[in-house]
């Protein structure tokens, strides 16, 4: 066990409603959706959040922004979606294992 809720979900240890994954990101559903439609999309690899970043990071982040619009269509968000990365305390962060949110649906709330 790790202490980081999404490193779990990506061991497989804590079951969670998995809709994609690859090599390199997981996509699954979130636990208390916020839209018809809301996915967490996170790297296997524990990265804390934006913050952390670095340049040994580009192609993982390119791969995984890549992924959105893929996870999108597959949702069947034909007229559009929203992402949302929250980072640290101050944006909102709760988990910190970076995360996309994608949202979509109908009832898509206003920003
Ligand atoms: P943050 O506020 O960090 O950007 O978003 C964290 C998100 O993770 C929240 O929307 C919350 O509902 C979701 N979440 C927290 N714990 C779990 C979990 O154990 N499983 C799933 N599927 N989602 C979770
Ligand atoms: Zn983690």
């Amino acid at each position: 066990m790790t202490d980081c809720i999404f490193c779990e979900i990506a061991a497989g240890r804590i079951p969670t409603d998995k809709v994609y994954e690859d090599d390199r990101v997981l996509a699954f559903r979130d636990i208390n959706p916020k839209a018809a439609v809301h996915l967490l999309v996170i790297p296997r690899q524990h990265v804390a959040s934006l913050d952390e970043l670095d340049g040994s990071h580009d192609e993982l982040i390119a791969h995984l922004v890549r992924v959105l619009p893929r996870l999108a269509r597959d949702q069947g968000l034909e007229t559009g979606y929203r992402t949302i990365i929250n980072t640290g305390a101050g944006g909102g962060q709760e988990v910190f294992h970076l995360h996309a949110h994608l949202m979509g649906g109908s009832d898509l709330p206003g920003f």
